[in-house]
């Protein structure tokens, strides 16, 4: 394994790390997840990806559970989870007035709610999973310090946050001498490039601004195991889970965008084989080359798919910059 620091923080992460989006608490039951997070830890990964809503709050759990299950010790491990989007946890469901967003109050309360459903008594990062524009910045910014100052976190992060409201929330930051946030969480594959390589881009050095970058694989279609099927395989995430993201995604399939991804991953397949690799790998191995990447955080729902990803380390290492041209190239973009 490789690790990597998150961003210009001292922190070291593994280059691949394990996310739990879908996957734990859903479509994969217990004792396989277990078989999993087993297999990650031994191939070095020592990262593990969550969020208070993944399978209603059942992937923190499960990975909780790993954790007790293995005997693994807190100081060998990297966790991280995401506040935001709430867990229904108000009397009434259909109205969460506070239960949900970046209010001070929901920062903490949400962490509180995610630690004791992980059963850690803290987390290294924290991410605000999205923006909250109705909660003034000043107040978000205190709220993540006041949870790193009270030991429930040790880092905070934003996930699918714009440049400018990264760049807003250091700019408090400074102002009152307080933590910015050291990592951000976007999509990141070869598919989707343009946040990462020119939006944020002025952020790395400013800022030391960390990535750990979710969907490497776009969900599954960079495997190119979707091409020429009419419908989800019977055994994959999109056939069987029930997570309202999932479902809604799975409604996707074959559409017109879906198609015209499908067509770009057909021209991948040469360039995989020249390099002898699965289209996995390279999907990966490409993610990794870049060198403002922290760690790119892998769902694999089996413990061969971790094995294969991981793998993807060493193409990386043998990938040129003809090879990455040529991607480019196929890829149009
Ligand atoms: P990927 O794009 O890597 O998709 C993972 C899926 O791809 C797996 O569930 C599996 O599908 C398939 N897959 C993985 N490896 C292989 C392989 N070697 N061969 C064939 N199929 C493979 O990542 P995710 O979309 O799952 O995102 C990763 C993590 O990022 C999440 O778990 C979560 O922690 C984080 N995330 C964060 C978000 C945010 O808003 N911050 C949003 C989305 C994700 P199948 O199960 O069908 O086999």
């Amino acid at each position: 394994m490789e690790y990597r620091h998150l961003g210009r923080t001292g922190l070291k992460v593994s280059a691949i790390s394990l996310g739990s989006w879908i996957t734990y608490g859903g479509h994969v039951d217990n004792e396989h997840a277990f078989d999993i997070f087993k297999k990650a830890y031994d191939a070095g990964i020592n990262f593990f990806d969550t969020a208070e809503n993944y399978s209603a709050g059942k992937a923190e759990i499960v990975l909780g559970k790993a954790i007790k299950k293995f005997g693994w010790k807190q100081n060998d491990l990297v966790i991280s989870t995401k506040v935001y989007f709430g867990l229904n946890n108000s009397a009434d469901p259909s109205n969460p007035i506070n239960n949900v967003g970046l209010s001070r109050k929901y920062i903490i309360e949400g962490l509180n709610l995610s630690l004791k459903r992980l059963d850690l008594p803290y987390v290294d990062i924290v991410y605000a999973h999205r923006p909250d524009r109705d909660t003034p910045i000043e107040e978000i910014v205190r709220g993540f310090n006041y949870l790193i100052n009270s030991g429930k976190s040790f880092y905070w992060g934003t996930s699918e946050w714009s440049a400018v409201e990264i760049a807003d929330a250091w700019r408090v930051a400074d102002k009152l001498n307080l933590i910015g946030p050291a990592v951000e969480q976007p999509q990141y594959n070869l598919l989707v490039r343009e946040k990462v390589e020119n939006e944020f881009r002025w952020l790395y050095e400013k800022y030391g601004l960390g990535l750990t970058v979710f969907s490497p694989l776009k969900q599954g279609i960079l495997t190119g195991k979707y091409n020429g099927q009419s419908q989800p395989p019977p055994d994959s995430r999109l056939a069987t889970a029930k997570d309202k993201y999932s479902v809604a995604y799975s409604k996707t399939f074959g559409n017109e965008t879906w198609q015209r991804e499908l067509d770009l991953v057909e021209k991948l397949k040469p360039v995989a084989e020249e390099l002898g690799v699965s289209l996995a790998q390279l999907a990966l191995a490409w993610v990794l080359k870049n060198e403002n990447v922290s760690s790119v955080i892998i769902g694999a729902s089996s413990p061969a798919q971790v094995d294969e990803n991981v793998a993807a380390l060493e193409v990386a290492k043998k990938l040129s910059g003809d090879q990455l041209q040529k991607i480019d190239e196929v890829l149009g973009n």
